[in-house]
């Protein structure tokens, strides 16, 4: 947490960390800084959505943000807007990409690749819309943050105790 207050955690990604990260923060800095894995946030208000010209990016009427990649023009519009540097420029098709929520699984019933494979099940798939999935027992019983809370994208990736503290 480079600057702001310890309530208040602000979300930097210098050149996305391709020139690396500061080893060390000054001794006399009483904030924290640590690395959290970032995906799409599938934004209800999502600005890329907003911008794109053609539609190609859309959301889905399950709420999940998907591009389609032959309405692409790759005018990079949604690149510049998406306020967590999650859309990228395929260099094999020219047309935008990004975390699609595994939705070629989850339509299927699946969850996503990574809630799959993470080994210590620090990642989970919820249907918030479901009232007895047991994502909400989770989210009564911790403190969750999104990221760029300010942006008021309406960001559906959750993070537990981001600010450090347990509840
Ligand atoms: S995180 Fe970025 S790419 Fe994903 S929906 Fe939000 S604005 Fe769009
Ligand atoms: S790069 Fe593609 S998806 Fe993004 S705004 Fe342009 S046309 Fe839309």
């Amino acid at each position: 947490m480079p600057e702001g207050d310890v309530d208040r955690p602000v979300v930097d990604s210098p050149d996305g960390g391709y020139g690396g990260f500061p080893e060390r923060q000054p001794a006399d800095d009483p904030s924290k800084n640590f690395f959290v894995p970032k995906l799409c946030n599938h934004c209800a208000h999502s600005p890329c959505v907003q911008v794109c010209p053609v539609g190609a990016t859309f959301e889905s009427p399950d709420g999940v943000v998907l591009v389609d990649k032959d309405y692409c023009l790759g005018c990079r519009y949604c690149v510049q807007a998406c306020p967590y540097g999650c859309r990228f420029i395929d260099p094999r098709s020219q047309t935008v990409d990004k975390c699609t929520l595994c939705y070629h699984r989850i339509t299927r019933g699946l969850t996503t690749a990574c809630c799959e494979v993470c080994p210590t099940g620090a990642r989970a798939l919820g249907d918030l819309k479901n009232p007895s999935d047991p994502i909400h027992d989770f989210l009564r019983d911790h403190k969750v943050h999104v990221l760029k809370p300010q942006m008021a994208t309406g960001s559906k990736v959750y993070y537990a105790d981001l600010d450090g503290s347990v509840r």
